[in-house]
């Protein structure tokens, strides 16, 4: 007769009913049968966990999801959205491999691809994927992929992705799409021709800033094994608790999404009629520089971010922020609430002051990840904002 001990789990209570909410698994290790079962796991011949930086039910619940929005299939959660383009580059990518990127990418991406990649031989060179000569010019010999996002931060110039898809087609190399700002409601990243899709789940798919994690799918099923490989060893995999967490964020996404992009386009159209607004930008709008492709490309979802300029400089910009605290200043995007990000002093302030102008952002410049607020009270909250900060 073996005595209980505190330190032994107990069995879970039995209960023929089922949860209706997804179960948080957190445990790190699995505990096998035997050492057959074991075998015909690692074999392959039976699906089981192992050990959480693995796999874990919790990422595959959350793929699984986000599959089906993006209509791929195997697709990966990673711990960060940096982790998911970590791993397409460390996992498909070797020394003497040259990647072709979109010259307005998410900062972290940019740097991966301008400091970290030339350090392990790969070779990276940035273009403008508005402009697909300049990016057909940028293809070299030993190209193998290109990463783009549709809809550029913070300045939401939109790619030209039918050009892409060709180009990527004719030269044999991967097209990457960064679908974090489109999302898989805005833009249908695998029927326009992407060969792998990435996320960072932490925006609008989880939707409520408490869950810092990223997604990656590939079309092809052989590039899978490779990824799910990099992830892995380099210990990209992510915590079960904030799977759970973007999980349960993920089945309002839907929802979210069409209100926070109604409420973009009302605040777009709202801003460009507010004394001390010089220019507003908002993909789907008329006077937006990319105007026709992005109407081609997304019909009317242009999105939930919306860029502005103000007429003055540092200044009224602080003055602005300060006469509307409650809006987030804080330089995030996908929030269930609307948050106000300023790139001069924030994603953007690395580059010189002069480099931002030719980017078109002043310090005057705003970048709104708009949320479900109601749409009178957003804009009300703004004009006023902007008329004390207009003195
Ligand atoms: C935020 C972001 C990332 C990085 O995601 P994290 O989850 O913060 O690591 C990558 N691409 C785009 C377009 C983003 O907005």
């Amino acid at each position: 007769m073996t005595k209980d001990s505190i330190v032994r789990r107990v069995a879970w209570p039995k209960s023929v009913s089922t949860p209706v909410a997804t179960p948080l698994q957190p445990s790190v290790v699995y505990a096998s049968p035997d050492l057959d079962t074991l075998d015909a796991q690692y074999e392959g011949a039976a699906k089981g966990y192992a050990y959480a930086r693995e796999g874990h039910p919790n990422a595959d619940v959350l793929a699984q999801k986000i599959d089906m929005l993006e209509g791929g299939e195997g697709g990966l959660i990673l711990g960060s959205g940096m982790a998911a383009v970590g791993v397409v580059m460390l996992g498909l990518l070797s020394a003497g491999d040259h990647v072709l990127g979109g010259n307005q990418l998410y900062g972290r991406s940019m740097r991966l691809m301008t400091q970290d990649l030339p350090r392990l031989g790969i070779d990276a060179s940035l273009a403008d994927p508005t402009d697909i000569s300049a990016m057909r010019a940028a293809i070299r010999p030993n190209t193998k992929m290109i990463l783009v996002e549709v809809v550029s931060n913070p300045t939401l110039r939109v790619a030209d992705m039918d050009g892409l898809a060709q180009l990527a087609k004719e030269h044999g190399v991967l097209l990457v799409v960064d679908n974090t700002f489109t999302t898989p409601r805005g833009f249908k990243a695998f029927d326009q021709g992407a060969d792998i899709v990435i996320h960072s789940v932490t925006k609008l798919l989880a939707g409520h800033s408490d869950a810092t994690l990223g997604y990656v799918c590939a079309k092809d099923p052989e590039l899978r094994q490779p990824l799910i490989d990099a992830a892995a060893t380099w210990g990209m995999t992510p915590s079960p608790f904030d799977c759970w967490m973007a999980e349960r964020g993920l089945y309002s996404f839907e929802l979210r999404y069409d209100r926070a992009e109604a409420n973009a386009k009302a605040l777009a159209d709202a801003l460009a009629d507010t004394a001390g607004v010089k220019r507003v930008l908002y993909p789907t709008r008329p006077d937006h520089p990319d105007h026709n492709r992005a109407v081609a490309l997304l019909g009317d979802r242009g999105g939930n971010m919306v860029s502005f300029e103000l007429t003055g400089g540092r200044d009224m910009a602080n003055r602005f922020v300060r006469a509307c605290p409650q809006i987030a200043f804080a330089p995030t995007l996908g929030d269930i609430g609307t948050t106000l990000s300023n790139p001069a002093t924030s994603s953007h302030r690395a580059l010189t002051p002069e480099a931002r102008a030719e980017l078109g952002m002043s310090d005057g410049f705003f970048r709104v990840s708009v949320g479900v607020e109601d749409s009178d009270q957003l804009i009300a909250e703004f004009k006023e904002a902007i008329g004390t900060a207009n003195g």
